[in-house]
């Protein structure tokens, strides 16, 4: 085990720079989440830690030791990859041996290695069926299976679950933090799907075109995010964002958006005339047949069993709130939505970022 520690890290593809100056520090056994769109460079981040990649400058440390110039194989980690890359005329426990076959380890210590692995991961009745005659989630398991033979310091998973089926994602989801849970180790792992993030990460940190936007455990991020873009790419459905301009009615500030006043915490730290930003997550705008709340027209609801999402227009823009309620609530009918007031989130429209509330 050992902890993870970049700094100022730099990536450049000739003169493209695609990593600006990273500093992350992983603490020993920590399960953390590269998270983040496609092309914002969780994967290079990923490999340079591995050793896969050449950095441009900047230090890679793990644990104590300065690997910028070790090889991959020197740097104690093991990776585990989307698209499994077993070796297709192996049995699963050739698959899981092979490292340690390399290494020329004596006979019973790899069978030994193998059986204890395979035990951990439910793969003891496998172990002489080939890579083709498993599902997917069992190969998934032999590829990380590979991975914990090699006892290594920091497990490395980019984007491991895209290629399996929703139930089988979440099954894995669940069956790699259990992972983590026995074995301890430092993982640093890689998706672009939030509920992965936050289902299953210590910290999350949120990237974007190479630079890291926020960092912090899952429900902080939720929570208290920190800019516009990390409010709406955490969360499902997404924040509701609405531009406006802040107003004082009747002694109270609101935000006047869309032909409607939103209302706003007496603490919110804005001034009448300022540009703002006004996001309500689904869930904390509620539904209601009448009363209180500004008025919107309904376009369409979606039952998901648990809840009714209920999708609506305020002016010409669409927002969704939640119902744990079954509101009967016909596409076209006014409703009322009100946001539950501690629940506001503002942002700066000119610079995005959060403002105090
Ligand atoms: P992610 O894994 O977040 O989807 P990547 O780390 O793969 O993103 O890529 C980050 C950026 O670096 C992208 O703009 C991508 O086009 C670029 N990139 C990645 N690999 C190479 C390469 N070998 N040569 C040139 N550009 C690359
Ligand atoms: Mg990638």
């Amino acid at each position: 085990m050992a902890a993870v520690t970049i700094s100022k890290v730099r990536k450049s593809y000739g003169t493209n720079e695609v990593v600006h100056g990273i500093d992350l520090a992983i603490p020993d056994g920590t399960f953390v989440v590269l998270l983040g769109p496609s092309g914002c460079g969780k994967s290079t981040l990923l490999r340079m830690i591995a050793g896969l990649e050449p950095i441009t400058s900047g230090e890679i440390r793990i644990g104590d030791t300065l690997v910028n110039d070790l090889h991959p194989k020197d740097r104690n980690i093991a990776m585990v990859f989307q698209n499994y890359a077993l070796y297709a005329h192996m049995s699963v426990f050739d698959n899981m041996a092979f490292s340690m076959q390399l290494k020329k380890l004596p006979k019973e210590e790899i069978a030994q290695k193998v059986d204890w692995a395979a035990s951990i991961l439910d793969l003891k009745p496998y172990l002489k069926r080939y890579p083709r005659e498993l599902s997917g989630g069992q190969r998934q398991r032999v590829a990380m299976g590979r991975a914990i033979v090699r006892d290594p310091a920091v497990f490395l998973f980019d984007e491991p679950l895209s290629n399996l089926d929703a139930k089988l994602r979440v099954q894995m989801r669940t069956e790699i933090k259990e992972l983590h849970h026995k074995l301890s180790t430092t993982v640093v792992y890689v998706t672009h799907d939030q509920i992965e993030a936050m289902t299953m990460a210590d910290t999350i940190v949120v990237l974007r075109d190479g630079y890291i936007e926020q960092m912090g455990r899952p429900l902080e991020i939720y929570d208290r995010p920190a800019n516009l873009f990390v409010a709406e790419f955490i969360g499902s459905p997404a924040m509701n964002i609405l531009s406006g301009e802040v107003a004082a009615e009747g002694g109270a500030p609101v935000v006047r958006a869309n032909g409607v006043s939103l209302p706003l915490p007496a603490s919110a730290a804005v001034k009448p005339g300022q540009q703002v930003k006004y996001g309500i997550r689904p869930e904390h705008l509620r539904p209601l047949r009448d009363g209180a709340g500004v008025p919107a027209r309904v376009s369409v609801t979606e039952p998901t069993g648990p809840e009714i999402h209920v999708y609506a227009d305020i002016g010409d823009k669409e927002v969704c709130a939640i119902s744990k309620e079954r509101l009967d609530l016909a596409p076209g009918s006014e409703v009322r939505l009100a946001p539950v007031l501690d629940k506001v989130h503002l942002f700066d429209t000119a610079t995005g970022s959060a403002l105090a509330r």
